[in-house]
């Protein structure tokens, strides 16, 4: 492990990063066998919906079908470990004093992307949520970071009021865009 900091080096000295023992090996083999019991589906379509995204294929209709759910509440962002985005402001601090600040930002809101002219490129929710899953599942991701943008966590199934968490988009995408697959006619 190489850390980019001192404070990072330090870091590693903490027992938390010390190598695993065999009992470790043995204790996160049953863990991971305990939580694929919980599986209800054996199969599993998130490559699928990785390849369709990936080969933009998503029709409009489905993106709007996801972007009519979103309440634009940005829970999804600010809960996600793997968002980062965010903005920068000014506020006041005294009489005559402002600071500048950073602060998170959400690409579900619709602020996010306009411009300083007022002009907005993903003026809808649908483009907005097309944009944070393209962010999360493109395969362009995987070859550039080694894996895809989402963990797996759950945190924005917990927090959305329009049940399109991670699952959920997955699940649209994927029926939606095999469907209309199944319904093209065949190349003469
Ligand atoms: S499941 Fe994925 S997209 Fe959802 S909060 Fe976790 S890392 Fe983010
Ligand atoms: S949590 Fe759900 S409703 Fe809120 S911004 Fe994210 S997708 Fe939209």
């Amino acid at each position: 492990m190489v850390a980019g900091t001192d404070k990072g080096e330090a870091l590693f000295t903490h027992p938390m990063f010390r190598k695993g023992t065999p009992t470790h090996l043995a204790r996160r083999r049953q863990i991971l066998d305990d939580v694929r019991k919980r599986f209800k589906l054996a199969t599993s379509w998130y490559w699928s919906t990785v390849h369709y995204i990936t080969s933009e294929q998503v029709s409009d209709a489905t993106w709007e079908q996801i972007g009519n759910r979103c309440l634009e509440c940005g829970g999804c962002s600010y809960m996600c470990p793997t968002c980062t985005c965010f903005t920068v402001t000014e506020r006041q601090v005294g009489p005559a004093d402002f600071e500048r600040v950073r602060i998170w930002d959400a690409c579900a809101l619709g602020g996010f992307t306009r411009m300083a002219g007022g002009f907005n490129p993903r003026r809808a929710a649908h483009d907005r949520r097309n944009r944070r899953f393209f962010r999360k599942l493109a395969h362009y991701f995987i070859q550039r970071e080694l894996s895809v943008a989402c963990v797996g966590c759950g945190r924005c199934v917990e927090v959305c009021h329009g049940d399109i968490g991670m699952p959920n988009v997955v699940e649209i995408v994927r029926r939606t865009t095999a469907e209309s697959e199944r319904h093209e006619p065949a190349a003469s």
